[in-house]
């Protein structure tokens, strides 16, 4: 038998009065997995989290954390789940540590563990040099470490993090994406953004909802490749560049030709197909193929695309 998957949701739906904020969606994560959760603004990501840490119940579907259902076992759950809210309720008089004894309290940390189960949570975040500070004076970078230490204490199993990188600066999004790093394997980590560079830095898997609904999943290395497949190639030949142009621009299958420094990129549905069509209509002419290769596509135009596909029902 194949071990119990940390999450797994099966044809999840939520529905606010008449906006259905999550419209079926099914994935599972790996225990041990850090999987990013992409999707732009109102995709159903934040209600979905939130069903996931037991803040509130599905409208219909089945949700298992650790093994546990949602509905049945709430409690099983949620002891299982450190969670990192999108807007984290901090107490901005309050220090560091007092805050994190707060909610070791909430969490119901008995009293004798409380201080070793804070000083593991701080050393995690790199905090202790702060621990004394108020929230409230801190930065947003710090800011956000305290709201990964709160979600760390108990030490759960698995974090489910709605954008621990939202509002920070190039050097703070470094920063924490090394300490969700340093979580690999202990934890598995389920953790939400709209940044796709930032989950690909880190996640060996990526979940993309819009619209409420699944739109792709995998490696960012196969959404990649998906995506190479039906879009555009990088052609460079020794030949005439405007009779070549016009050549390349007949050949069935090709959408677009478009000059570039020293060659051509073609667009078309089947990047293989693309290839070999372009490759064979060059040496028809008797000109000779320098460079014929899948263009490079970031991680940014990928998602686009995925999305985009979401948007058209497909
Ligand atoms: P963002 O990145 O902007 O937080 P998201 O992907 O997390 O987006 P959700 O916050 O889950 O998306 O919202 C999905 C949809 O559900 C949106 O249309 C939102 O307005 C709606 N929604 C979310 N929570 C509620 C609520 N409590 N009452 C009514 N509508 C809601």
């Amino acid at each position: 038998m194949p071990p119990e998957p940390a999450l797994e949701v099966r044809d999840l739906r939520k529905s606010f009065g008449r906006i259905e904020a999550v419209a079926g969606v099914s994935f599972r994560v790996a225990a041990g997995e850090i999987v990013g959760f992409l999707g732009p603004n109102g995709a159903g990501k934040t209600t979905t989290l939130r069903i996931l840490a037991g803040i509130f119940p599905p409208t219909s579907g089945e949700v298992r954390v650790a093994g546990h259902d949602v509905m049945r076992e709430p409690l099983a759950c949620r002891r299982a789940v450190g969670y990192f809210p999108e807007y984290a309720p901090f107490y901005p008089d309050l220090s560091v540590r007092a805050y994190l004894d707060f909610v070791a309290r909430l969490k119901r940390i008995p009293r004798r563990a409380r201080a070793d189960v804070i000083g593991r949570a701080l050393a995690a975040c790199a905090l202790e040099t702060v621990a004394h500070r108020r929230v409230g004076t801190l930065s947003k970078g710090y800011r956000q470490r305290v709201g990964l230490a709160q979600a760390l204490l108990g030490d759960p199993p698995i974090l489910i993090l709605d954008e621990p990188t939202i509002g920070l600066d190039p050097g703070q999004v470094v920063e924490m994406r090394e300490l969700l790093g340093g979580l690999r394997g202990a934890r598995t980590v389920f953790f939400s953004s709209h940044v796709i560079a930032e989950v690909a830095a880190l996640c060996e898997r990526v979940i993309v909802v819009a619209h409420g609904r699944l739109v792709a999943e995998g490696s960012p290395a196969e959404l990649r490749e998906r995506l190479h497949r039906r879009r555009r190639a990088v052609l460079r030949v020794d030949g005439p560049p405007a009779e070549v142009a016009a050549a390349l621009g007949a050949v069935p299958g090709v959408l677009a030709v478009e000059p570039t420094a020293g060659g051509f990129v073609l667009e078309g549905e089947d990047h293989a197909e693309l290839a070999r069509a372009a490759g064979d209509v060059v040496r028809r002419h008797g000109w000779t193929v320098l460079e014929l290769r899948p263009e490079a596509v970031g991680l940014e135009e990928i998602f686009l695309g995925l999305v985009g596909d979401g948007e058209r029902g497909s």
